[in-house]
């Protein structure tokens, strides 16, 4: 079970956003919604904003802050795609199916912008997500999927760049060649969190932090979810809890795995240095089992993410650990101080499918299982379309099957880490 704590964590997205001062109130007495939505992420913002702008009454409940979970905590990282990518989406619905998929994903890439655009959310947008191949023989990996995009799924955006023109790009000898995806990008995850919650409010959401909902029931006309203080009466009830579903709902809780992941943050580079380490200041992902990914901030510290534990410890010398992750990438750093270093949790699931669903009143989307920032947007779109009477898309993930860890959370991890350890194994050899 987890604890949550009543702040942000020590991070430099925390450090570096006004907005995190102000603490909105709790949940007290008696409130009667169209919506009831738990947890106040991507997921459940996204969702609430779609309802209102239908004209819906919406209330969020949140046991933190906005943004506590891996919403206000992650890489930043705006990659196209879910995290297990197009082949269960295909095996499961087709390929017209799949291509509707693909369709969400982009046009939640496109939605993203929109809304940063529209709301003039200050959250250091920059475009272009590299994905890099450290292993020569999975540069095939980035041809494949080049060649794969523009056939099936009809994206042709995609720019294959080899290992000498990468250096313009990342001044690292580690990776043979990439791929550019011009609609993906980064940006600052908690300016960004925030600023959906503003958009939100504006539209007339009520959003109550320090709320955690500790049982919901399904009433006749609907459900209402219980918090310490309070209680919402609502038609529907969306669960966009993450890794953090815990007792609320063990059903949900049984199929995904909670899964630390971290970040270090350096002192800010010079304005030169940086151009240098980054010269066109895109995401970088690779393409190893065990992924580094990282980019630079706005005010130019390199944020450099990586590893994954299964037991819910933090490891142990964690920010050295990780500064030696990228001191692989980038030797040439090793004079610069680490300013934060903090982590998270992903949810994943057994096939890394996402877990989207309905049962009665009670909707729910999990499973991002480390890739979020698009899909969570996909997510709130379906749930929302499905709400209000649609559910063409939200069909489209049902039809994904997620079945429980064998054994629960515990073997579950113990599996997940043998799992990893062979994987782990073929990063190298
Ligand atoms: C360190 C890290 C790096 C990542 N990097 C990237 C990246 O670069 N790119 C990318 O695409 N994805 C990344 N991800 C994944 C991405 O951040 C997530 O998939 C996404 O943010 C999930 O959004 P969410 O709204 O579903 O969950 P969350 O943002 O975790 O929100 C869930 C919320 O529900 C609340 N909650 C839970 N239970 C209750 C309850 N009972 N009552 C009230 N509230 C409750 C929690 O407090 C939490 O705030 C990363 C994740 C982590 C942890």
């Amino acid at each position: 079970m987890f604890e949550q704590a009543r702040d942000y964590p020590d991070s430099y997205y925390a450090a570096s956003s006004r907005e995190a001062q102000q603490r909105r109130p709790a949940l007290e007495g008696e409130r009667e919604v169209d919506v009831a939505i738990v947890g106040a992420g991507f997921t459940g913002l996204y969702t609430a904003l779609n309802l209102a702008e239908a004209g819906h009454s919406v209330a969020i409940v949140e046991s933190s802050r906005v943004g506590w979970g891996a919403s206000g905590r992650n890489g930043g990282q705006i990659i196209l795609g879910f995290s297990c990518d197009m082949p269960p989406f295909e095996a499961a619905l087709g390929l017209d199916g799949a291509r509707e998929v693909w369709r969400l994903v982009r046009e939640a890439a496109a939605e993203i912008r929109r809304r940063i655009a529209e709301q003039a959310i200050d959250c250091d947008l920059a475009g272009g997500h590299l994905w890099t191949s450290v292993l020569p023989r999975r540069v095939q990996l980035l041809t494949d999927w080049q060649e794969e995009a523009a056939r099936k799924w009809g994206y042709d955006a995609l720019r294959f760049i080899g290992r000498d023109e990468l250096r313009g790009h990342i001044e690292s000898d580690r990776y043979q060649a990439a791929l550019l995806d011009p609609e993906g990008g980064h940006l600052h995850p908690l300016k960004y969190v925030l600023g959906l919650a503003h958009a939100a409010e504006s539209l007339g959401v009520r959003i109550y932090e320090d709320s955690k909902a500790v049982r919901y029931v399904e009433r006749p006309d609907g459900v209402t979810v219980e918090t310490a203080q309070g209680r919402l009466h609502a038609h529907k009830l969306v669960l966009a809890c993450n890794a953090y579903v815990d007792r609320l709902a063990p059903a949900l809780q049984a199929r995904v795995l909670p899964v630390g992941t971290y970040i270090i943050a350096t002192e800010p580079l010079s304005a030169e240095r940086a151009r240098a380490l980054l010269p066109s200041n895109r995401a970088v992902t690779d393409n190893q089992f065990i992924l580094d990914y990282f980019r630079l901030s706005a005010d130019r510290r390199l944020l450099f993410g990586g590893k994954c534990t299964y037991t819910g410890r933090t490891p142990r010398n964690l920010a050295e650990g990780m500064r030696r992750d990228m001191l692989k990438v980038f030797p040439q750093l090793a004079d610069l101080r680490i300013a934060h270093c903090w982590g998270g949790h992903i949810d994943i699931t057994l096939p890394r499918t996402p877990d989207f669903g309905r049962a009665g009143p009670v909707y729910w989307a999990q499973g991002f299982s480390g890739h979020g920032i698009v899909p969570t947007c996909v997510a709130g779109r379906v749930l929302a379309e499905a709400i209000r009477g649609d559910e063409t898309h939200l069909a489209l993930f049902t039809a994904l099957r997620n079945p429980p860890f064998p054994g629960g959370e515990t073997v579950g991890a113990l599996l997940q880490v043998l799992g990893m350890s062979w994987y782990r194994l073929r990063d190298y050899f």
